[in-house]
This record gives structure tokens, C-alpha cells and sequence, in this order.
């Protein structure tokens, strides 16, 4: 359950290091639809931070940052 006042983070997508394994959408399918090739089509992603966090942990090529 996520609570009003949780502001979502926003994570960006290093399109160089993506290797499209499709973790991410995997964990997320609705937000992040991905190409014909298996890659992310967002190049930002805004997601609750619990959610964000995990995306950027599981991520196997380390593609996915946090923005400042
Ligand atoms: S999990 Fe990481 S490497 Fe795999 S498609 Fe998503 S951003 Fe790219």
C-alpha cells in the first residue's frame, strides 16, 4: 500500500549499458513496455520509490539510475 505523501522517484535509463534482458519490465510490465528488440521504450521511469529501488538493484547490467 503506498501512502499519499510518498513522492514518486524517477529513475533514468543508460540506453549504452541496457542489454535488454527485460528484468525491468518483467517487474514492472505496465510502465515499462519494451521494443521489438527487448529494450526499455521509456527513457525515464517514475515509480514509487520502494518499486524504483528494486528496479535499480535487479537491473543485471546496471542501466538503471536514480536521478538527482
Ligand atoms: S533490466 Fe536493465 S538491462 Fe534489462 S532491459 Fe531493463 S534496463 Fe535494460
Amino acid at each position: 500500500m503506498r501512502a499519499d505523501n510518498v513522492r514518486p522517484t524517477i529513475i533514468r535509463v543508460d540506453r549504452i549499458a541496457c542489454s535488454g534482458h527485460g528484468v525491468c519490465h518483467a517487474l514492472e510490465p505496465e510502465q515499462i513496455p519494451l521494443d521489438e528488440w527487448g529494450y526499455p521504450i521509456p527513457s525515464e521511469i517514475i515509480a514509487d520509490p520502494n518499486i524504483a529501488e528494486t528496479l535499480v538493484r535487479l537491473c543485471p547490467a546496471a542501466a538503471l539510475r536514480h536521478t538527482t
